[in-house]
């Protein structure tokens, strides 16, 4: 047999970090400093050109953001990556390197309720347009592009409902308008599922949630999948034009198939700031050692629960991928054999009130807008996380005035259920 390379489970824990040289500290130190002494004059204005590459100020770079830079970069089968303050930070960096004023791109509607917020209203200060689609309907993607398009975005295992799209459908729409496929994949994380594997160009994370796991730090990142060609069309010219901001490199042109990664740290990070914090990066980082232990028991216990609920009488419906007979578990089975993710929905047949009653009733369940903890979490997306949306673009996005939804922790699932059972007993 041959060996292609290190494992997942060992690149969850390895990729990108050595012993320091300095101290010999095993575990990546958190490197609690604003800025970085240069060897001479040469050397900082080298750094400063983009001749070289080192550290100058957090704000751009940071040796523990860089390991978790690697490290997701190598869990996603990235060129290389680029971690922010937090993931909408990443998607305004995505965007704010390939558009321009009067631009739009093409968004699936089944999206966290805060990046159809993001999308629909702050980025239209910017003149950046997005047009949105269905994302059970590669040719409504099709419909929206025009000549000022210059890119897809969707959710890899959308929000809130938890369904797995069809990414290479879509990625055959980018294709043949010769757009790049962003994909943010939050929710499944690259343990269950690859992107760039299926035709995505770039990959967005809320590091906030699954990757850093326990529900303590904010992040986001930004991977390159080094595929696309930001030259061809003449459509990206951060990358395909000299920057006089750097003496008339042409970014594409020095740094090939990792120009992306680069483009957002020294034109949007330097540009617009949001940094991630080294502590940020660094109880991230610790979180992901165990991404791989903690995906598959939030997947083994959300199942668990799912069947549980399925049988329950107060309950007029629940929708998780895993499920046997759910309508999206052949694109979960094909998509993400290992599991279905640990965030679903159901509506109970008391509706709203019913719905609110339960999540009073909870003692284990945590009731809080966040996905991703090792604790169980419930929310109502309709007076919460999607409540900025009309009333049509709730239903929409599958966050309806009956919809509740759990976020299933890796705790005991005899306790889960239990918690549940007797919130639904006093319904
Ligand atoms: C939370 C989340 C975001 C936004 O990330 P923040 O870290 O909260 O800024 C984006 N996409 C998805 C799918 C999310 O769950």
């Amino acid at each position: 047999m041959t060996k292609a390379g290190p494992g997942f489970s060992t690149l969850a824990i390895h990729a990108g970090a050595q012993p320091d040289p300095t101290t010999g500290a095993r575990v990546t130190p958190i490197y609690q400093t604003t800025s970085f002494v240069f060897d001479d004059t040469d050397h900082a204005a080298a750094l400063f050109g983009l001749q070289q590459f080192g550290n100058i100020y957090t704000r751009i770079m940071n040796p523990t953001q860089a390991v978790l830079e690697e490290r997701v970069a190598a869990l996603e089968g990235g060129t290389a990556a680029l971690a922010v303050a937090s993931g909408h930070a990443a998607q305004l960096l995505v965007f704010h390197t390939i558009m321009r004023p009067g631009d739009n791109f093409v968004a699936a509607k089944q999206l966290y309720g805060g990046s159809v917020n993001q999308f629909g209203h702050a980025f239209k200060s910017f003149d950046w347009q997005v047009r949105w689609a269905d994302c059970v309907d590669p040719a409504s993607f099709d419909a929206k592009i025009d000549e000022r398009t210059k890119g897809i975005f969707i959710e890899s295992l959308a929000n809130p409902g938890g369904t797995f799209v069809d990414i290479a459908a879509i990625a055959e729409v980018a294709r043949k308008h010769g757009l790049p496929l962003i994909v943010d994949n939050t929710m499944a994380t690259p343990y269950l599922l690859r992107p760039l594997e299926h035709g995505a160009d770039i990959v967005v994370h809320s590091l906030t949630k699954f990757i850093g796991g326990h529900g303590n730090s904010m992040g986001g990142i930004i991977v390159d999948g080094g595929t696309y060609d930001w030259s061809k069309s003449g459509k990206y010219p951060l990358l395909s034009e000299p920057r006089p901001e750097y003496a008339g490199v042409v970014l594409h042109e020095v740094f090939g198939n990792f120009a992306f990664a680069i483009a957002a740290r020294v034109l949007g990070l330097r540009d617009l700031g949001p940094a991630i914090s080294p502590f940020n990066a660094f109880m991230i980082l610790t979180g992901i050692e165990t991404l791989p232990l903690r995906m598959q028991r939030h997947c083994d216990n959300a199942l668990a629960v799912a069947k549980w609920l399925k049988e329950h009488d107060k309950l007029s419906w629940v929708r998780y991928s895993g499920l046997d007979d759910d309508p999206n578990n052949a694109l979960q089975k094909r998509y993400s054999p290992k599991g279905a993710g640990a965030v679903f929905t159901f509506g109970l047949k008391g509706g709203y009130d019913a719905g609110k009653r339960l999540v009073e009733g909870l003692e284990l369940f945590s009731h809080l807008a966040n996905i991703g903890d090792t604790r169980s979490l419930v929310i109502h997306p309709a007076s919460t996380t999607h409540r900025q949306l009309t009333p049509e673009q709730q239903v929409a996005a599958g966050a309806g005035p009956d919809v509740i939804r759990l976020s299933i922790g890796i705790e005991d699932v005899a306790d889960i259920v239990a918690d549940l059972e007797q919130s639904l007993a006093k319904i």
